[in-house]
C-alpha cells in the first residue's frame, strides 16, 4: 500500500517536466460513479440535518418547506439548504454541516456560498437603526421622529427622503454614509403624486444636512415653541425666540420675519441677487418652485443659499 499511495504524477510541457503532484484514492471527474457516490453521501448529510433539527429545540422549518419538512435539497453537485432564518435554525444546519465535514472530511466552500436571508425581523431592525440614525443620531428614542416613518419611507418627488424598506443596506450606506438616493427624480420623470417643491430641496448640488432641514421646515416639523408650548402643562411660562428675545418663536417667525432672521435673509437675498425674496419662507420657496427643476447656475445658488439660511438660522436658535 506504501507504494500506492506515495505515487506522483508529473506534467510534460514541451518536453520538460513542470513540477508534480500526488496520487490519492477517489473518484476523477467524469466516472459514473461519481453522481451515485454524490448521492449516497448527500444522503448521509440529509439524515444528519433531519437528526439534527429533531434533537437541538427551536428549529423552524422555512414556511415553504415546512409540510415536506424538507431542509435540503441537492441538484447536480449543488446543496441548497433552507430554514427559517432564526439564530438556532442557523445553529441547526451550522452544527450538522460540521458533522458532516468531521465524518467525511467534505468542506462546504464558503466562498462559493451563498445565503438569502430576508427575515422581516431583520427588516425592522435595519428600521429601527435608520430611524434611530436619522432622529436621535444613535438609539431611537421615544417621541423624538418628527415625521411618520410611512411618509419618511416616500420618494423625494412625494415629499419623503426616498428611504425605501426593502432597499439593501449596501445600497443605501455607501463610502461611509447615508445615501440620500438623489437620483431618484430623474429615475422616476413621470411623477405621479409629485409636490412641487421637491426641487427646491433636492437638487445633486444640495447639502444634504440642509435640505433636511428645509424638508421639515416644509413640512412644519421644527420644534418651534408655538408647538412646544402646547405640550406644557405650565402655560405660565413665557417663551421668547431666542434671536430677537421679543416674541414666541413659530416657523412663520423664524423664516423670516424675527428682525435678527430677516436682517440674514436680506444679506443672503443681495448676495444672490435675489431682490424679491421678502421675508416669508413660503413666499421664496413658491418664488424657486416654478425654476427650480432647471440647471441654471443662478437658480442653485439660490436654492443653496435659501437652504443655508435655514439650517444656520435654526443652529443659531438653539445654541
Ligand atoms: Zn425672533
Amino acid at each position: 500500500m506504501k507504494c500506492v499511495s506515495s505515487t506522483s504524477f508529473s506534467i510534460a510541457i514541451n518536453g520538460n517536466i513542470h513540477g508534480f503532484f500526488k496520487g490519492k484514492r477517489g473518484l476523477r471527474q467524469g466516472n459514473p460513479l461519481s453522481p451515485y457516490l454524490f448521492t449516497l453521501v448527500m444522503e448521509v448529510l440529509s439524515l444528519m440535518l433531519q437528526r439534527k433539527a429533531w434533537q437541538i429545540e427551536g428549529f423552524t422549518f422555512h414556511p415553504g418547506c415546512e409540510n415536506l419538512k424538507l431542509i435540503n435539497l441537492c441538484f447536480a453537485d449543488d446543496l441548497f439548504l433552507c430554514a427559517h432564518a432564526d439564530i438556532v435554525s442557523v445553529k441547526v444546519i451550522f452544527e450538522a454541516l460540521d458533522e458532516f465535514k468531521r465524518c467525511s472530511g467534505l468542506t462546504p466552500s464558503i466562498p462559493k456560498s451563498t445565503v438569502f436571508i430576508i427575515p422581516d425581523n431583520v427588516i425592522k431592525d435595519i428600521e429601527k437603526m435608520l430611524r434611530g440614525f436619522l432622529w436621535c443620531q444613535s438609539e431611537m428614542k421615544r417621541g423624538k421622529a418628527k415625521v411618520k416613518w410611512d411618509n419618511v419611507c416616500r420618494p423625494k418627488y412625494e415629499g419623503g427622503l426616498g428611504y425605501r424598506t426593502s432597499e439593501k443596506v449596501s445600497d443605501i450606506f455607501q463610502n461611509g454614509a447615508w445615501s440620500w438616493l438623489q437620483d431618484w427624480e430623474n429615475r422616476v420623470p413621470e411623477l405621479c403624486n409629485a409636490v412641487e417643491w421637491a426641487h427646491v430641496i433636492w437638487f445633486s448640488q444640495c447639502i444634504p444636512r440642509h435640505a433636511f432641514m428645509v424638508w421639515l421646515l416644509m413640512g412644519e416639523r421644527l420644534k418651534t415653541q408655538d408647538k412646544l408650548k402646547t405640550w406644557e402643562v405650565n402655560h405660565n411660562n413665557i417663551l421668547v425666540c431666542s434671536l430677537c428675545k421679543q416674541v414666541e418663536d413659530t416657523h412663520a417667525h423664524l423664516f423670516f420675519s424675527c428682525p435678527y432672521a430677516a436682517s440674514i435673509c436680506r444679506k443672503g437675498a443681495h448676495m444672490v441677487n435675489m431682490p424679491n425674496w421678502g421675508m416669508d419662507w413660503k413666499l421664496i420657496c413658491n418664488s424657486l418652485i416654478p425654476s427650480a427643476g432647471r440647471n441654471k447656475a443662478k437658480i442653485v445658488v439660490a436654492k443653496i443659499m435659501f437652504a443655508a439660511m435655514v439650517y444656520y438660522i435654526w443652529q443659531e436658535r438653539n445654541a
